[in-house]
């Protein structure tokens, strides 16, 4: 075993994972939660099965900490969305490795850090590693769906399983450059997915005549643009402020982010663009079944993102008076996410020393993502600072951001071997804390 590096151990690991299809739905993540819990058998960490139906076990594995300390989780989700081979150069299940990259469905979303977690904890463990809290390995199902087969299930079922103080997770890691400096990104907070849909009424009518009915589509059309101009007041939370100063060099007043951000460059300005308050993106609708049949009803879908902290009711009395008094249903489809971690942590230092590291002069920024990553749960079911970070700085984060969810997948190796290194930093960093609170 001494023979391979820790970063062909990742490489081959990941290329095992990829091969193990584990599109979701229906997921099948078993498959790969018994190839993790093989591979860490042969180096001499435990892991457990946790499945609420057999085909879609979360994998969970720990080196038993001292007690002393706080306890760390690496988390990831083994399940990917589907991919067309059509579209791809590569088999997406094939795993190749080529030109230094792994390619496959995955490769960084995210099973490259499930193989890289898995290594980091079974090279620490094989070392004698003795850690103060326990340090855990969570691989979950269904994170891409979010049916109930996951780390929300394994919270509510489980909790003793996955109670951390600390997690690293998904969600950030890119390098940025921008006006001439370099900055790492890792992902502290997450927008609430609050999606709601509208329901307008009219009267049916045969479509022939039209001024005998009332008809729900034309009536929706106006709330639809509405919707579609919608721009919130802006407001700086904690982690788009300090993304400003660090970038900036000051805190603009929110109304000046957006434009200050650009001046330094416009992908900052992107960033932070949907981060400073609500979203709303009217994205489905249905209406008459019959070509000839006047809609009574007409339903729109409205994918819509909330700031941590605020409400649903707040955002619900902004929405009514934007679509004004007319005849409509309100209601909100789920409301899940929303939660934030402070930035002053051990954990957070972990994450700047490694960076220090590397690359010395490059500064961590948070970021609020406008997505949702599993970091909600623990965040939510035990008050857990969880950041996502995951180092890349071989492949263009612009690259990596087409890639993601899309054709061709794949991961440097070279990035890939960063990301063993960081997680095994934190892993020492947090296991060599002294207490818990
Ligand atoms: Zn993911």
């Amino acid at each position: 075993m001494a023979t391979l590096s820790l970063r062909q151990e990742a490489t081959e690991l990941l290329q095992e994972l990829i091969r193990v299809e584990t599109v979701n739905p229906p997921g099948n993540e078993t498959r790969a939660a018994e190839l993790l819990r093989e591979y860490l058998g042969d180096h001499g960490v435990e892991s457990e099965l946790y499945a609420k139906v057999p085909e879609r076990a979360n994998l969970v594995a720990r080196i038993p900490g001292a007690g002393t300390g706080p306890r760390l989780v690496l988390l990831s989700h083994t399940d990917t969305v589907l991919a067309d081979p059509a579209e791809w150069e590569l088999d997406p299940w094939s795993g190749e490795l080529r030109e230094g990259q792994v390619w496959g469905r995955g490769a960084l979303d995210m099973k490259g850090q499930v193989a890289a977690s898995a290594v980091a904890i079974a090279s620490l463990a094989r070392e004698g590693f003795e850690p103060g809290g326990d340090l855990i390995f969570a691989a979950c199902a269904d994170e891409e769906v979010g049916a109930g087969f996951g780390l929300q299930w394994l919270c509510q079922e489980h909790p003793e399983a996955v109670r951390s103080e600390y997690c690293v997770n998904e969600g950030a890691g890119d390098r940025l450059v921008l006006g001439g400096r370099v900055f790492y990104v890792c992902s502290t907070a997450e927008k609430m997915s609050s999606p709601f849909r509208i329901r307008v009424h009219g009267r049916s009518g045969h479509a022939s005549r039209p001024t005998i009915a009332d008809n729900a589509l034309v009536k929706a059309a106006p709330l639809i643009e509405a919707l579609g101009r919608f721009q919130d007041t802006p407001e700086l939370g904690p982690e788009v402020e300090a993304f400003l100063r660090a970038v900036t060099g000051g805190v603009p007043t929110p109304d000046r982010a957006v434009e200050a951000a650009r001046e330094v460059h416009l992908l900052a300005g992107d960033l932070i663009e949907p981060l400073l308050g609500t979203t709303v993106s009217p994205t489905q609708i249905v209406a008459s079944r019959g070509r000839n049949v006047i809609p009574a009803l007409c339903e729109v879908t409205v994918d819509c993102r909330i700031l941590p902290e605020r409400t649903q009711a707040e955002v619900e009395a902004q929405l009514r008076e934007l679509l004004g008094d007319s005849d409509l249903d309100f209601e909100w489809l789920e409301g899940h996410g929303g939660t934030r971690s402070r930035l002053d942590t051990p954990l957070w230092d972990a994450v700047e020393a490694f960076v220090a590291d590397i690359e010395p002069g490059a500064q961590v920024v948070p970021l609020l993502l406008a997505g949702f990553t599993d970091s909600h749960w623990l965040r939510d079911a035990f008050g857990t600072v969880a950041y996502g970070f995951f180092p890349m700085r071989t492949m263009e984060p612009e690259l990596a951001a087409r890639l993601i969810h899309s054709a061709d997948e794949r991961i440097e190796v070279e990035d890939l071997e960063l990301g063993v290194r960081f997680l095994r930093h934190a892993a020492v960093e947090v296991g060599s804390l002294p207490s818990a609170a």
